[in-house]
């Protein structure tokens, strides 16, 4: 009963998801759980309240719920943009002489241009329900940011941006955008908080990190009555919200019987390859079916590949909760790359513990050869990719390269989680032949390592 399959499937407004899947409640290793900095206790509701709002909290801690229903806010607004499509990339194949079929759920069709809007007006929508006046958080390249000041100006929400420095200058009309929509953007490392002023003290002149942008906004929060800190990537709930991608990729799929072999994503904070691969790792967790997951990360920043699996610090001033992941510590600052999405020295504790259990794969990649993907794919395909999305299609075209030389038809989903055309000093890098490697040696990471927090009884 093989129907030809479209170049785009678009799932029906009505078999849209209707509930976000929680695969911690299938998986027999649960992630570690987020401890206290102080008292290296696990984390009470109670203890996170102040930072995160009361719903979210539950999410967060939920390691048992396996379907959480989206209110019907979240869906109505879902709709403005969702489905996302699933496209059947034809004319990547063809251009690779590929036996393999290749598929890759497009996220970037919403102004933020990137998949982060599916979580930003969850986490926006609970806050707002709450009554609380307004939101912070961080944004590196600044797709969260723009996400989150779009789902704030549909709610009427105040939002406050902590954008990293480097980003700030060098993706003007990132900020533009987010100003725009209502945000309040400042760059960070700022003289706007305690935490800004120590950091700018001891590293004058620093172009700023996620991790210190993070330290920023949870202050910044924490000293103005009716404000909770937002995050982008990393948290379990951020992770269950972005399980949309997936169930719709499932959905769309089962409607052609299509089965894949391989699922590869890029892994920033590991939110976006988490929420596509949720439904289908549910299935390899329950014993149901087999996959092969694979996590893809700059090598400039290779948490997964060369990272220990420990606690630490979610943020560079130490002040969030620890959670165990692999990490590479959270003094280490990468080098300037331009993967702005990918730069976290962390990765989503779900995600580290099904790696660590050798239930995903890992790879990293070199940036200049996510380039050189990232424009064969936008040559044939149409779509101009964001850097950090170009992570996944360079390892797509790897396996459909190998298809061709072993003969086999696999069946490869990936997922392109936005556009690049915020990126363009980047590629005007990359066309010019002036964009290199920076790979961190063993000492550089060592150094990184170093500043692991010795957690009593985690072995560490
Ligand atoms: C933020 C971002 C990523 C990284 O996402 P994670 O969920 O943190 O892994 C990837 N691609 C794009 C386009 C992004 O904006």
């Amino acid at each position: 009963m093989s129907r030809e399959i479209p170049y785009k499937i678009y799932l029906e407004e009505k078999d849209m998801p209707k509930q976000w899947y929680n695969v911690r409640a299938d998986m027999k290793n649960k992630p570690a759980p987020l401890l206290n900095p102080v008292t290296f206790q696990p984390m009470t509701f109670e203890e996170l309240r102040p930072v995160f709002c009361d719903e979210l909290v539950k999410q967060e801690l939920d390691d048992t719920t396996p379907y959480i229903d989206i209110p019907q806010e979240i869906l109505d607004f879902y709709k403005m943009y969702r489905p996302a499509p699933l496209v059947r990339a034809y004319c990547l194949e063809k251009k690779l002489d590929t036996p393999a079929k290749i598929y890759y759920k497009f996220e970037g069709n919403n102004t933020s241009g990137s998949h982060k809007l599916n979580s930003a007006i969850a986490q926006a929508y609970y806050a707002k329900n709450q009554g609380l006046k307004g939101v912070t958080t961080e944004t590196g390249a600044g797709q969260w940011g723009t996400a989150l000041a779009m789902a704030c100006a549909y709610l009427e929400l105040d939002c406050q941006v902590y954008m990293v420095k480097c980003s700030y200058e060098q993706k003007p009309f990132r900020r533009e955008v987010m100003r725009t929509y209502g945000a309040k953007v400042t760059p960070s490392p700022s003289d706007t908080t305690e935490i800004g002023r120590k950091i700018l003290a001891e590293h004058p002149g620093t172009s700023g990190s996620l991790g210190c942008a993070i330290s920023e906004a949870v202050e910044a929060a924490s000293k103005q009555e009716g404000y909770r800190y937002v995050l982008g990537s990393v948290l379990n709930q951020v992770l269950l919200h972005q399980t949309i991608i997936g169930l719709e990729a499932k959905a769309a799929m089962d409607q052609y019987d299509i089965v894949p072999d391989v699922i590869i994503g890029c892994a920033g904070g590991g939110s976006n390859l988490g929420g596509l691969i949720s439904p289908f790792m549910g299935e390899k967790l329950r014993g149901e079916r087999d996959y092969c997951f694979i996590a893809v990360e700059p090598a400039s920043c290779p948490s997964l590949t060369r990272g220990r699996f420990a606690y630490d610090y979610c943020d560079t001033g130490m002040v969030c909760p620890l959670a165990k992941m692999y990490t590479l510590g959270s003094g280490f600052i990468p080098s300037a790359s331009h993967s702005g999405g990918l730069r976290y020295h962390g990765m989503s504790p779900v995600l580290s513990q099904l790696y660590h259990d050798g239930l995903m794969e890992a790879r990293s990649v070199e940036q200049t050869s996510v380039f050189a993907a990232a424009e064969q794919f936008a040559r044939v395909e149409g779509i101009l990719p964001a850097p950090e999305s170009s992570h996944a299609i360079k390892v797509a075209i790897d396996e459909a390269l190998r298809c061709r030389e072993t003969g086999e038809e696999k069946t490869i989903l990936f997922g392109l989680t936005g556009t690049g055309y915020f990126d363009m000093y980047a590629y005007e890098k990359f066309n010019d032949g002036k964009m290199t490697d920076t790979i961190p040696t063993d000492e550089d990471l060592a150094k990184g390592f170093a500043g692991l927090p010795h957690v009593p009884g985690a072995g560490a």
